[in-house]
């Protein structure tokens, strides 16, 4: 293989799920990949771990506070890995020459930051952190475009999307892009019915092995919501060409319709290692790991219509789509806060849905030419949203 396809890489967000799928894919392939850096918010045990097992050259900590912990573990774990806190640390990493490809997979608006300093430093960027792109989407695309950084999208529907593209701008030539969606582990159920629902249930996917956040997103449809708007931004196209379609067995990734009546579309087991060695040996495919798909085995593939009535957060988030500005922001930001005092117990599900078009309401759409008004907009619908918590003003 040449030397030029050797490609060294940082896991961000690597104790995570995205983080071990990808490292699993990265330790495959010795002779062309290798982690350079790896970094994760607050568990230092699970980083130090990673680090005996891929021994990268530095390991990051979100918490300062953990900074200690993390260089004496290191240490004593007999490590030469070189220790780092802080978010600052971390952009100086991702944007210098400790790696050449960045694996996005922090979870929420605290992975901006990283994504944007690995897309102006023109990284190869394998991005599975949806949130910056709903927060940020235009400013993170330009700069990727200005610094020619690559984005290889990692979310499997994307993923899919740009296999069938090739690329990640769609041409004149694209009549639609199909979005699938699974329907999480409450699909079929009446609105109704989700009022007792608990974190335990709504974490419990049925297809796919995700981290908490990410899991009850799909219970409610806010992550098909954040998808379609991170669709809009990757491959620049407005709300008239996308939509979406319920499809439980998760084998269909998405769906791509041309022009002249043909449509593609990429099938595989749902495993995001197949994305992430997508991202990773683009434009050649490598060993992921994963399995074929059997579809005799399989039987059949199932399709319907979202329900928006008893899952509105797919609404909210298409409305909040065709408003831009810095309504993404706001809806981002709510659904963060609430689905963090849902985990927590605070508050009921059907309160995800309320108090997210509660901050939408309060906070009409504003234009967001800057990174410091999107972020304006993002700590107040934080606040908002906090304070409406507290207070219990909660209709649902
Ligand atoms: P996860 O909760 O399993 O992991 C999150 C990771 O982020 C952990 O390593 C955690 O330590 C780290 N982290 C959290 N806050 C941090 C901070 N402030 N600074 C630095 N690191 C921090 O989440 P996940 O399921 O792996 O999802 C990660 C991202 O990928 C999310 O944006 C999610 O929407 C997206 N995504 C995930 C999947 C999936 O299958 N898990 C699929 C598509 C997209
Ligand atoms: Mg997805």
């Amino acid at each position: 293989m040449a030397e030029s396809s050797f490609r060294t890489v940082a896991v961000l967000g690597a104790t995570g799920s995205i983080g071990a799928s990808a490292l699993d894919v990265i330790a495959r392939h010795p002779q062309r990949l290798r982690a350079g850096v790896l970094a994760a918010g607050s568990q230092v045990q699970a980083l130090v771990a990673l680090c005996a097992r891929h021994r990268p050259d530095h390991a990051v900590i979100a918490d300062a506070d953990a900074y200690a912990a993390l260089r004496d573990g290191l240490r004593e774990a007999g490590l030469p890995t070189r220790a780092h806190a802080g978010a600052e640390a971390l952009d100086a990493l991702v944007a210098g020459d400790a790696c050449d490809t960045v694996v996005a997979a922090i979870v929420g608006a605290a992975g901006l930051s990283s994504t944007l300093a690995a897309a102006r430093a023109g990284k190869r960027l394998l991005l599975a952190n949806k949130e910056s792109l709903v927060l940020a989407g235009e400013l993170l695309t330009a700069a990727a475009e200005a610094a020619g950084a690559e984005i290889v999208p990692i979310d499997s529907e994307h993923n899919a999307i740009f296999q069938c593209l090739r690329s990640r701008q769609a041409l004149g030539d694209v009549r639609r892009i199909v979005l699938t969606a699974s329907g999480g582990p409450f699909r079929g159920r009446s609105r109704a019915s989700l009022e007792a629902v608990t974190p335990q249930q709504a974490v419990a996917h049925p297809k796919w092995s995700m981290g908490p956040k990410i899991s009850v997103d799909s219970a409610t449809l806010m992550n098909k919501g954040l998808e379609l708007i991170e669709a809009h931004h990757l491959f620049g196209v407005g709300s008239d060409r996308l939509a979406v379609l319920v499809h439980p067995q998760s084998l269909v990734h998405s769906l791509v319709e041309f022009v002249d009546g043909s449509t593609l579309a990429q099938l595989g087991l749902p495993d995001m290692r197949t994305s992430l060695a997508v991202g990773l040996g683009w434009p050649e495919r490598i060993d992921s790991g994963v399995g074929g798909l059997d579809l005799l085995a399989q039987g059949r593939l199932d399709f319907e219509a979202p329900d928006t009535d008893a899952f509105p957060c797919l609404r909210l988030a298409w409305q909040a789509m065709e408003a831009g500005g810095t309504a993404p922001a706001v809806l981002n930001a709510a659904n963060e806060v609430t689905v963090s005092a849902f985990l927590q117990g605070q508050i009921g599900f059907l309160s995800i849905p309320a108090l997210v078009e509660d901050a939408l309401a309060a906070q009409p759409a504003e234009p967001a030419g800057s990174l410091d008004a999107l972020l304006a907009a993002d700590a107040q619908a934080r606040r908002f949203t906090e304070q409406a918590i507290a207070q219990r003003r909660i209709r649902a």
